[in-house]
């Protein structure tokens, strides 16, 4: 494991609350991507709209209109993970349901299991711990057959960006109370804390959940230290000589992080769906960084003049992160559930971006903290250059990998190599 400073965001720890971002006169809400046929689209063009009213569901899940207004048009757009597919344009008009409102706690302890997972859905809770998925769905696929436990990462597990970290300094008493929540909705045994080294917890609050509860350190800073994996290894590592119910964890448990919390409190707690993200917003080109309590459906380009503009052109827009995030080439894509920072990077700090072949270095090999050879994997996929007989082999590696993208930041060239493995692991599952 190597610490990779370098990528640790510029302004972590200058920043110290969030800003509520302006309310967008035109929002697009992501209704449906390409592929989700299941995605029933509720509203047309001229329909008013309420905030926080369903405007497309599935039975997974549901978007809402995060603006009172009228929908001008359902349109095609890009999305901010490289998606393309629908949205809603509303134009803001009328009252706001929740925006500006005092809204109180309901009892969330009286309600039952599926009650729990009800409210979860319809506030269209995704859990961003890795690849968003709609929180309830999982929580719905766990094996009931034996203890399930709730795994919670309270920083973020790419250090180019700060929003779990914010979330968790400055929202904690709804965060646990979203912890809590989600305990009971999965009926969990126990409850780990996995939280960053440099800003131990309160003491005592393993006491202050209902469910046996643990914590582990972890040193955010040594990236990779935020998967699966680690968290696991770490547990494992901590209870290894104790008859703690903790050293029996592994994937097949639930992982959340606190931004799926927060959003778990809200949606539960308050009952008000998910309509506002958290974003972490940087990177030199701007003339200022910020966490911003943004709108979903706001404009990246509206997000750049609330942060006063552009100092100098970007080279690129990150999303998610510089080792884990993807880049994206407009600013008319739209703030979603499935964002947590924005980056827009100068070409000055852009390594030589042409893709070249591989030169057999050695370095992905180096640096993979699984083991793998990324470079192999890379050319089976991209030649299948394989027998048939060892695919079953290739697939079984490939699943190993966390998609920490370390092999591709160390790639002199610039191999695509974390994102052709992540294609071979889908496949894989989309076989079963
Ligand atoms: S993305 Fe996968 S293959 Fe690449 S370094 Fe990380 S674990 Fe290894
Ligand atoms: S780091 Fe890139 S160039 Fe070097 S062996 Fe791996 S894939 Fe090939």
């Amino acid at each position: 494991m190597k610490p990779v400073y370098n990528f640790v965001s510029e302004d972590s720890g200058l920043i110290t609350k969030t800003v509520s971002g302006f309310i967008p006169e035109t929002a697009v809400i992501p209704l449906k991507k390409n592929g989700q046929d299941d995605v029933e689209i509720l509203v047309k063009a001229g329909d008013e709209v309420k905030e926080g009213q369903v405007i497309a569901r599935s039975s997974d899940t549901c978007s809402h209109s995060s603006i009172p207004g009228k929908v001008e048009n359902i349109i095609r757009s890009k999305f901010a993970d490289g998606s393309e597919g629908y949205a809603a344009k509303i134009r803001l008009e009328g009252v706001f349901s929740f925006s500006g409102k005092k809204l109180l706690e309901t009892r969330w302890q009286a309600k039952d299991v599926q009650n729990l997972l009800f409210r979860i859905r319809e506030g269209g809770v995704l859990n961003t711990f890795s690849e968003p998925v709609p929180l309830n769905v999982q929580i719905k696929k766990l094996d009931r057959s034996s203890d399930r436990f709730l795994i919670v990462r309270l920083y973020s597990e790419d250090p180019s960006r700060i929003t779990d970290d914010f979330v968790t300094d400055h929202y904690f008493e709804k965060i646990k109370t979203g912890i809590a929540v989600t305990a009971k909705a999965m009926e969990a045994r126990g409850i780990l804390l996995a939280f960053d080294s440099r800003k131990p917890l309160p003491d005592g609050l393993e006491k202050e959940f209902e469910q046996e509860t643990a914590c582990v350190s972890m040193d955010s800073r040594n990236y990779p230290n935020g998967f699966m994996h680690e968290i696991v290894s770490s547990a494992k590592k901590t209870f290894k000589n104790s008859n703690s119910v903790f050293s029996t964890l592994g994937n097949r448990d639930l992982f959340i992080d606190s931004v799926t919390a927060l959003n778990v409190y809200n949606a539960v707690v308050l009952e008000k769906p998910e309509i506002t993200v958290e974003l972490h917003v940087t990177g030199d080109c701007l003339n200022a960084g910020a966490v911003m309590t943004l709108k979903t459906g706001t404009l990246l380009r509206d997000v750049v003049a609330q942060a006063g503009g552009f100092k100098r052109q970007p080279g690129k827009i990150i999303i998610n992160g510089k080792i884990t995030g993807n880049s994206i080439s407009a600013l008319d894509i739209p703030v979603s559930k499935e964002i947590k920072s924005v980056a827009f990077v100068p070409f000055s700090q852009l390594p030589d971006q042409k893709k070249q072949h591989c030169i057999r270095c050695g370095n992905c090999l180096k640096i993979c903290p699984m083991n793998l050879s990324p470079e192999a994997l890379y050319r089976c996929f991209t030649n299948m250059d394989f027998k048939d007989e060892n695919l079953k082999l290739i697939e079984k590696t490939a699943a190993l990998c966390t998609e920490c993208s370390l092999c591709n930041s160390v790639c002199p060239s610039r191999l695509p190599l974390s994102q052709t493995i992540a294609l071979l692991k889908k496949e894989k599952n989309d076989e079963k």
